[in-house]
This record gives structure tokens, C-alpha cells and sequence, in this order.
């Protein structure tokens, strides 16, 4: 047979049979063993023959009982390349086996199983040097297990190494891996008084080194995910407080960057936005953020510290947009940031397309210009209903859809909402006449309806209202103002009603004394489609006027149809009174003039009776 791979040679090749070859070297082996065993005894005892050496032909045909002498020895793992040539000894093979090697057709299949399972034991043996080797140098230990070959399970014998696989297995089950665990045991067994007397009667206290060390190491192990600590596994690691405090220090180094990473990672705002954030940063107006207060549909909240080294410009001497001296910058902040998806902008838009203050720049603008003006609708209606003395949080400074103001609380606790609050009676009474008086100026002052206004988006805090979410607040001549005041009046009234607050207005009452406009008496038509027909608000303002049944349309302009209305009736009123008075004016005349007339007559009768 000549390889493919090489040249085909001139001289004719000489050919051998695989058994040949196999069994030629397992003849050699055995010559050498004989030879070595031969020249032992002879050491031992006087030799008597000098030693023949065999020719290899000879060895190969005797060599079988060796073979088993060899394997039973069991230092060595079992050859079986001798089945290669076609010598066995069955006394020496297990059970197992013989019984395969029996049905002849299996016979190859087992040979082919027993050198792979040599081969597996091999590779085994030689990843636990590795291992061991490894282990050995390191701090860390590890384990190769994974990579075992599984053929090392098989046919196998009892050999030495076997036990000392047992014995390593054994080991590695008793080892400690979990150190922390063991650590955090002996920690908690300190009572509380501090210290603990050991069983040879040694003082351990809480301040112990030792044991410092130990704690230490463990606190590192909830340092940021970020922060690569090892795991710790196998060894006592201890960190001194010094070493322990400058790891701290270290890894809060560029934490700011780490939780506005983080905070926009969880609440999923784009690259824009998180650029935003990172300029605010980076204009030392904002020190950190440090994590979400609220997530609705329309927006998200995340408190925030301002920069305490912020003067005014940033550091390239650039003016930026903050609306307060420095010194006002409230130290904590809320960042208010407007989502920009379509949907929630499509139930935003009915608020804003027939506000008049946006009216020229609503149609030709694209989405995210439109969320824009929201976060601009919200920061122009805070600063308008601070100037009539509201309590609302300071704007700080707006850009594009991200709005920061003061937060509303102390020490990163945002104030409750006025439905989570916990109120006295005296407490909730107040309340109630606060948001009445408020709404009362906001109507009529500030000119402005909340229009979501309710027990969620007003704060306690410090015995006070703090008054929020009013991107979606609109003048009264907006077309649907008076319905959105309606439902306002609803929310508040059913809600002092809940809390059992006795002597409140019903809605219409609270609308009037606010409007001034009686309910049943002014557009009825529209005031009757909120509240007797029992339609949605949504129902009746959709945005798409096809989708709303005829019946349910808004009116056009319902508050000047009201006021045109109110105020005919009030010119009407008026000029009624004018004539009554007229009237009576008159008669008043005509009766002086009577009692001149009655006057004049009795004087001249007077005369002629003289
Ligand atoms: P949304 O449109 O999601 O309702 P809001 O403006 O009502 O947005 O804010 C949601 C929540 O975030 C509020 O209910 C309140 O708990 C909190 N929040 C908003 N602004 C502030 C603030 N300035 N200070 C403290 N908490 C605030
Ligand atoms: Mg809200």
C-alpha cells in the first residue's frame, strides 16, 4: 500500500500488516521487561545462565502471561492493544468483557470501546495535573470538570489512581467554596454586645482585624455589578479598612455618569434623550441622577442633584438656559421627561392643536417638535400660575422635551400625592378649601383650566398643595376648557366625598362658584353630554370627530356660545333694569309733577278763598 500524500518512490515499499506492527512493539516491551526482571534476579541471586535475549518472534508468541502479569499490577492502566494481536488472556479480563468477547461480531466494537476508554482515562489524567497544577499556584481555584471525557467510566479497575480519584473527589466536596458563607456565620455569631469569648477563652470583639478583614471583603462583594471583584471562592480573603476604603472610593468614582447610564438604561429613553441628560451633566446644572420617581404613560420622573458648583455659566463661559440665579437652584431636583411615542401623542394633541398660544406652529410640525412644545406647554403654565402665588414646583431649566424643576419632598422622598397622603380631618378640610381657592384663581387670575386635575397630580407637602402635571392645562377659550373644568370639579368633589369631608360643593356648585356660570342654565347641551348622558370625556373630545357619535360632538366654542350667552342674558338683565328704574324715575316725576300740579291748585284755591 503507498500513500497517496507522498511521491511515489522508486524502490518497491515494504509492506506490514497493523497486527504486525502492533504486536512487534508490544514484543519489544516485553523483551525489555523480561530482560529487566531477568537482570534483577540475577542481582539478587548469583546468576547462574547468562541472560539469552529472545528474539522478538519468540517473546510475541509467550508473552501472554507477562501481559497479565503487567496488567495485574495494576500500576500502570491496563493495555489492551495486546487484543490487537490477537493474544488474550481471559483469566486476567473482567466478566464483562469476556461476555462481549464471545459473540465474535461484537469483538471489534470492544476493542475500539477499551482503547477509547484508555484514551478518555489518559486526557482525564491529564487535565487533573493540569488542574492540580493550577490550583496550586493560584489564589483562584479551578476546575476542569466540564472538559472530562466520559469513556474513562467504562471497563474500568481498581486501580491506585482510581482510589486517588475517590480521595480527590472527596477533597473537592469538603472544600469550602463558599468561604463568604462560612465567614458571614462566625460574623453573625458576635452578639450584639460586641464581643465573644472563643473556646480557648480569647476575647473576640466586633473590631477584631481578623475579623474587619472578613467583613470587608464581603462588603466589596456588593460594590456596583460593574465593579469586577472576583468571586472569592476557596480563601479567606481580607481587606484592611484602608485598602477597603479606597476600593470604595474607587468604585464610586464616575458614578454619575454609571446611574444616569442606568436610570435611562431601565426606563429605555433614546440616544437623544440620554445626550440631553449628559449635557445637563456636563453644564454643571445637574450633579447626578440618581434614579426614577415615577413612570407613567406620557412622561417619566427621575429625581436628580443639582451641581453645587454651578455658577451661572458652565465652564466654557457659555450661558444655559437655567431660569434662576444660582443661588435659588433648589439642591434637588425632578427631571420630567416626555415620552415621544405616537400613541400617547395622539391623546395629547386634542389639548394642544386648538390651544391658540400653538395654533400657528401645530400644523406644520413633526412629532417630536410637537412633544417639544408639550414640555414647553407645561414649563410657560407652571410659570403662570407661580405668578399668581400657586404653589407649583420652580422651573429650572427645559430642554427640548425634558423639563427640570424643583422636587417636591426632602432627602430623595418625593412628597405624597394628596390620594396617598395621610390627612386629618382639620388636614383634609384645608386641602379641600386650598384646591377650591386654587382653582378658583387659576380660572380667574391666571386664566388657565388644569384640566387633569385630581387627587394624583397634587402633592402634600408641608402642609400645603403643590400642584403638578400641567403640560395639558389650556386657556378658557379653548374649545373644550369648560368640560375639562367640569371634570375637574368632579375629581376633587368625589374625592373629598370619599374621605367622608362633609359641607362641600357638589361639581356643578364648584363650577359655578368658579365660573360663574350656572350649569343648567349655559350650554346645556354640552354639560348634559358629561354628565347626565354619562359619555366619556375621551368620548366626546376624540380627537377624530368622525369616530364621535353625533350626538356626543363638542360644540364649537361652547365657552364663548356660554359667555356670549351669560353675558346677553346679563345686558338683558341689565337694560331691564334700566327701564324699571327708568320706569320709576318717571313715575316718580309724574308724581312730583302731580303734587306740584295738586300743590299749585290748593295754593290758588287758598287764594280765592282770601
Ligand atoms: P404623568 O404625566 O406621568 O402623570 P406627573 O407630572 O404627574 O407625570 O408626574 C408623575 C409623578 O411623579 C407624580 O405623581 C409625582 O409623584 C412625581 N413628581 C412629578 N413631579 C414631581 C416633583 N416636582 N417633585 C416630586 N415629585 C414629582
Ligand atoms: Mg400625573
Amino acid at each position: 500500500m503507498s500513500s497517496p500524500w507522498s511521491k511515489v518512490a522508486n524502490e518497491p515499499v515494504q509492506t506490514a500488516s497493523l497486527a504486525d506492527i502492533m504486536s512487534e512493539q508490544y514484543a519489544h516491551q516485553l523483551h525489555d521487561k523480561e530482560l529487566q526482571q531477568q537482570q534483577k534476579k540475577q542481582t539478587q541471586k548469583q546468576p547462574q545462565q547468562s541472560p539469552t535475549p529472545a528474539s522478538y518472534s519468540d517473546v510475541a508468541g509467550t508473552s501472554h502471561n507477562a501481559t497479565a502479569t503487567a496488567a495485574t499490577d495494576a500500576d500502570e492502566w491496563e493495555d489492551y492493544s495486546m487484543l490487537l494481536s490477537g493474544g488474550m488472556n481471559k483469566e486476567t479480563l473482567p466478566p464483562e468483557v469476556l461476555k462481549l468477547l464471545e459473540d465474535e461480531e461484537e469483538s471489534d466494537a470492544v476493542i475500539a470501546q477499551m482503547l477509547q476508554s484508555q484514551f478518555d482515562h489518559e486526557y482525564n489524567e491529564e487535565l487533573r495535573r493540569i488542574e492540580r497544577q493550577q490550583n496550586k499556584q493560584s489564589k483562584v481555584t479551578v476546575t476542569l470538570n466540564k472538559f472530562l471525557r466520559s469513556g474513562d467510566a467504562e471497563f474500568l479497575h481498581d486501580t491506585e489512581a482510581d482510589e486517588d480519584d475517590e480521595e480527590d473527589e472527596l477533597y473537592r466536596q469538603k472544600r469550602d467554596w463558599d468561604r463568604f458563607e462560612t465567614n458571614e456565620k462566625m460574623l453573625d455569631a458576635i452578639p450584639k454586645c460586641g464581643f465573644k469569648v472563643d473556646k480557648e477563652g480569647e476575647m473576640i470583639t466586633k473590631h477584631d482585624p481578623q475579623l474587619c478583614g472578613v467583613r470587608n471583603a464581603q462588603r466589596v462583594m456588593s460594590f456596583p455589578p460593574e465593579f469586577p471583584t472576583g468571586d472569592g471562592a476557596c480563601f479567606d480573603m481580607k481587606l484592611s479598612n484602608k485598602v477597603f476604603n479606597q476600593l470604595k472610593a474607587y468604585s464610586r468614582r464616575g458614578r454619575a455618569d454609571r446611574k444616569e447610564k442606568v436610570a435611562t438604561a431601565e426606563m429605555g429613553v433614546d440616544a437623544a434623550t440620554r445626550l440631553l441628560l449628559y449635557k445637563l451633566i456636563n453644564n454643571q446644572i445637574l450633579e447626578q441622577i440618581n434614579g426614577i420617581i415615577s413612570t407613567g404613560k406620557e412622561a417619566v420622573i427621575l429625581h436628580a442633584n443639582s451641581d453645587a458648583s454651578y455658577t451661572g455659566t458652565n465652564e466654557h463661559g457659555h450661558g444655559n438656559g437655567v431660569l434662576m440665579p444660582p443661588e435659588l437652584l433648589p439642591k434637588e431636583c425632578a427631571i420630567k421627561i416626555f415620552k415621544t411615542t405616537l400613541n400617547e401623542f395622539k391623546q395629547r394633541d386634542r389639548y394642544i392643536k386648538d390651544d391658540y398660544r400653538f395654533k400657528d406652529r401645530f400644523s406644520k410640525q413633526n412629532h417630536r417638535v410637537i412633544i417639544n412644545m408639550w414640555a414647553e406647554k407645561e414649563m410657560h403654565n407652571l410659570m403662570r400660575m407661580q405668578s399668581i402665588g400657586l404653589n407649583v414646583p420652580d422651573v429650572v431649566v427645559l430642554k427640548k422635551h425634558v423639563l427640570v424643576m424643583r422636587f417636591i419632598g426632602d432627602n430623595h422622598n418625593a412628597a405624597p400625592k394628596l390620594k396617598d397622603a395621610r390627612l386629618t380631618v382639620a388636614e383634609l378640610s384645608c386641602a379641600y378649601e386650598e384646591i377650591v381657592a386654587a382653582m378658583h384663581k387659576l380660572y380667574n387670575e391666571a386664566k388657565l383650566v388644569h384640566a387633569d386635575l385630581s387627587e394624583y397630580n397634587i402633592l402634600w407637602y408641608e402642609d400645603k398643595c403643590w400642584f403638578i402635571d400641567v403640560a395639558q392645562s389650556v386657556e378658557p377659550e379653548h374649545p373644550s376648557a369648560l368640560e375639562f373644568l367640569m371634570r375637574d370639579c368632579g375629581n376633587i368633589v368625589n374625592f373629598f366625598e370619599k374621605r367622608g369631608l362633609s359641607n362641600i360643593y357638589t361639581k356643578e356648585q364648584l363650577f359655578e362658584s368658579i365660573t360663574a356660570l350656572n350649569a343648567e342654565k349655559h350650554n346645556t347641551a354640552m354639560l348634559e353630554r358629561i354628565h347626565t348622558k354619562g359619555a366619556s370625556i375621551n368620548q366626546a373630545t376624540v380627537p377624530n370627530q368622525q369616530e364621535c357619535p353625533d350626538e356626543l360632538k363638542p360644540l364649537d366654542y361652547p365657552f364663548e356660545l356660554a359667555w356670549e350667552k351669560s353675558q346677553q342674558e346679563r345686558e338683558a338683565a341689565a337694560a331691564l333694569q334700566e327701564l324699571k328704574l327708568e320706569a320709576e324715575a318717571e313715575k316718580l316725576e309724574d308724581n312730583d309733577n302731580d303734587k306740584k300740579l295738586q300743590d299749585n291748585d290748593n295754593n290758588t284755591a287758598k287764594q280765592e278763598q282770601q
